[in-house]
């Protein structure tokens, strides 16, 4: 994301418009500080702010934010490492899974996050590819809910 910290504040103050409030005074608070440890928490807030007031969370919103965060980084790592660590971020959740962590859930989120990171590498839209495949029901039967044999 180009332009600095404090450009990119100055840019989403116009944009964002919030109310007073407590959410309002967080950001005020967030607008004081420029160290580098607050950027990602600046993009999650800003972007719950605007999920909040556009509706409900949607998946293409959730792939713009993993863009906003490791864009540049995911570019620069390439698809096929992306890619494996999204495979090793699935590797996770089984463990998870296997030893009955408490963890399963943020493992889970991981391998989401990871998934939409290989997407934006890929110039992937999930969400479009998503509906496109399963908005109809079942690829295979075409019901909902399916009627194939389970496997
Ligand atoms: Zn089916």
């Amino acid at each position: 994301m180009p332009g600095t910290l404090t450009s990119r504040l100055s840019a989403t103050s116009e944009t964002i418009s919030l109310q007073p409030g407590p959410a309002y005074e967080l950001w005020q608070l967030i607008r004081t500080l420029s160290s580098q440890v607050w950027k990602d928490f600046y993009v999650v807030f800003v972007s719950a702010v605007e999920a909040a007031e556009g509706g409900a969370l949607e998946l293409s919103d959730c792939q713009k934010l993993m863009a906003r965060i490791y864009g540049e980084r995911d570019a620069a790592r390439g698809a096929e490492k992306t890619l494996l660590w999204m495979l090793s971020e699935a590797g996770e959740v089984a463990d998870a899974y296997v030893k009955n962590s408490k963890n399963i859930g943020p493992e889970l989120a991981d391998l989401l996050a990871w998934m939409l990171s290989t997407c934006n590498v890929l110039g992937i839209d999930i969400q479009k590819e998503f509906l496109s495949r399963y908005s109809a029901g079942c690829p295979r039967c075409g019901q909902i809910p399916c009627i194939c044999p389970v496997l």
